[in-house]
């Protein structure tokens, strides 16, 4: 069993803020090399800087991860940088919330396109890359909405359940080029996407409380140890998994 991540570079899309960057600190920490993509030029520096004061090579890349040539350009990025790449988090994400009868097809696809289309572009981006490194680590980014529904969520909850249905498909096919897929599902976690989510929907904060058995809102920190499990040579016969980090939501009845 070995956690050790040095000499391995990993690829966080969305891995400038919130659960990106946590699960980019963990690697970093773990000894790989990190680049995060994203959007935000400030934000992507400031995520660098904060890797880099771990001791960790890190890099950025501005791009829009729902384009192909954007995925495509983050791992030629990665290869040009740091001459490999051995692990992709699939973690780009946004939510639209309003009732179904309310979302433009433009949202429906724009939800859709960031949540679930990057992660199978990235991936079939970085497959080349990971089979020439004789391997490799995907880790795409669930919900609680893989699982459940929400009055409010009918593109996102779509987007999710189809990244757990994906990362199985993925898993099956990439098992004999020793690539391993995995999914996390994360529960309510304080970050800018349910900051935003807290003034949009009226009494989420206090029922996220009550229904966590942890009796808190979960932190981007609480993602570094499984991004470090799935991205490291201990979780080689985990595949197609989906792994629930939310304090216990989803078990509650
Ligand atoms: P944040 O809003 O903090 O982070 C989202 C990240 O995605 C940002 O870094 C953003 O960077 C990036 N991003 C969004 N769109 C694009 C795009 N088109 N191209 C490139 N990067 C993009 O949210 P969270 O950290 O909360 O969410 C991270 C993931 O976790 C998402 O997939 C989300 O659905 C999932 N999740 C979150 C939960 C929570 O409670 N917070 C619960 C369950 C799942 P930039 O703006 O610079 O592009």
């Amino acid at each position: 069993m070995d956690l050790e991540l040095k000499g391995k570079v990993a690829i966080v899309t969305g891995g400038n803020g919130g659960i990106g960057l946590g699960m980019a600190t963990g690697l970093a920490q773990a000894g790989a090399a990190v680049i995060v993509a994203g959007r935000n030029a400030a934000k992507n520096a400031a995520a660098v800087k904060a890797l880099e004061a771990l001791g960790a090579k890190a890099a950025a890349v501005e791009g829009d991860v729902t384009q192909q040539d954007a995925c495509r350009a983050l791992v030629e990025s990665a290869l040009a940088r740091f001459g490999r790449l051995d692990i992709l988090v699939n973690n780009a994400g946004i939510n639209i919330r309003k009732q179904p009868q309310d979302y433009t097809l433009e949202e429906w696809n724009s939800v859709l396109d960031t949540n679930l289309t990057s992660a199978f572009l990235c991936s079939q981006a970085a497959y080349p890359a990971m089979l020439k490194a004789g391997g490799g680590k995907i880790i795409n980014i669930g919900s609680m909405l893989s699982i459940f529904g929400a009055a409010f969520a009918g593109p996102y909850g779509a987007s999710k359940g189809g990244t757990v249905q994906l990362t199985k498909s993925l898993a099956c096919a990439w098992a004999k080029d020793k690539i391993q897929v995995n999914a996390v599902l994360p529960g309510w976690i304080d970050t800018e996407l349910t900051r935003q989510a807290r003034k949009d929907v009226p009494g989420l904060h206090e029922r996220v409380l009550a229904r966590t058995p942890a009796g808190r809102w979960g932190d981007p920190g609480d993602f570094a140890g499984i991004a470090v499990f799935l991205a490291s040579s201990a979780s080689d016969f985990i595949s197609g998994a989906a792994i629930t980090v939310d304090g216990g939501y989803s078990s509650q009845a």
